[in-house]
């Protein structure tokens, strides 16, 4: 059962509390309904993809209260900061990179550097990030491959009976979701066009690339390109059903033996906490493995069931030769 809650202030404490204890709560922003989970529990955040049907992870904005809340966990310049004042709260998403320390779950940002953030121009998501007291990750609350919701009886219908409650703040007054500008690096690029219009950015940056929509780039690591998706630096091979000497083992369930350094994405075979521990993982084996003087990562095989399909999706294209 999905739980419909009003904008008022015990509602509002209501969602916050759900938020708090790691399940997914519908809430409207001015762009579109969000669904929220607490960005820093990697298995709320799995549990997104898994409510939304999505057979991949994409990197998902976080939500912040404040900027100086926001700029607290990605390193933002003088530039991002004035961007910050000129335009939150409002519907503007800047991708900067992480803070060496920021408690967000890697797979927030899908294993990036790199972290999408935004101060939403709304009093109760606000006032819900507020009383949350972290970051909060939202996608559009509908299912894979449908519209986005702009009220609450639009993520009824996509969502009930697979998330805990829906804060209802009536309908969104954009409409259209967020622009996003990368600013983590010397040029600003526009991944996504939005509420907040590329010339209204302009006038204060100076001439913005059009980037390509992140999806679009797959698996380039050059410099300048947008990285759109996290790879280690060791071969990964997958569908393991032994291990070599000079492997490190990414493990899902009993693990095989004779691995020197081996990572357990869920002992008990649980693809939701495969999800919430992949990227973990895989930068963990990438650097001890690298450490050990070992040659590659071997993969045992994650069943396509649930979030399986996506967990073996990052891991076929981690396992792509690169530039593919
Ligand atoms: P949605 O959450 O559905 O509104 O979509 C979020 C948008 O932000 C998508 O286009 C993502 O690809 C993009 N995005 C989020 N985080 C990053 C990031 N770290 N780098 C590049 N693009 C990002
Ligand atoms: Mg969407």
């Amino acid at each position: 059962m999905t739980e419909i809650v009003r904008m008022d202030k015990a509602g509002v404490t209501r969602a916050a509390a759900l938020l708090r204890e790691g399940a997914l709560v519908a809430f409207g922003t001015e762009t579109v309904y969000g669904l929220g989970a607490d960005a820093t529990n990697a298995e709320a955040v799995a549990a997104i993809f898994q409510a939304k049907g999505r057979p991949r992870f994409n990197p998902l904005i976080c939500h912040y209260p404040s900027s100086d809340a926001a700029f607290r966990h990605v390193v933002a310049d003088e530039r991002a900061r004035a961007i910050g004042r000129s335009f939150w709260p409002g519907p503007l998403t800047l991708v900067l990179p992480r803070q060496p320390d920021c408690p967000v779950a890697l797979l927030t940002g899908a294993g990036l550097d790199t972290l999408a953030v935004r101060v939403p121009d709304h009093p109760a998501a606000m006032s819900l990030l507020r009383q949350a007291g972290r970051p909060i990750a939202a996608p559009s609350a509908n299912r894979s491959g449908h519209v986005s919701p702009t009220c609450a009886q639009h993520v009824l219908d996509e969502l009930g009976g697979r998330i805990a409650a829906i804060l209802d703040s009536g309908p969104c007054k954009v409409g259209v979701e967020s622009t996003v500008l990368d600013l983590s690096g010397p040029e600003p690029v526009l991944l996504r066009p939005g509420g907040v219009s590329v010339e209204d950015l302009e006038a204060r940056l100076g001439p913005i690339r059009r980037g390509a929509a992140p999806t679009a780039s797959k698996g380039l690591r050059s410099p300048g390109l947008l990285e759109s998706h996290y790879a280690p630096d060791l071969p990964v091979r997958l569908g393991a059903v032994s291990v070599a000497d000079d492997e490190a083992l990414l493990a899902f369930g009993a693990p095989l033996p004779g691995a020197r350094c081996c990572f357990q994405l869920s002992e008990t075979g649980r693809t939701i906490e495969a999800a919430a521990r992949l990227f973990e993982g895989l930068r963990w084996l990438d650097a001890e493995g690298s450490r050990l003087g070992l040659r590659g990562i071997a993969v045992m095989p994650v069943p396509d069931t649930e979030l399986g399909l996506a967990v073996n999706d990052r891991l076929q294209r981690a396992a792509a030769p690169r530039g593919q």
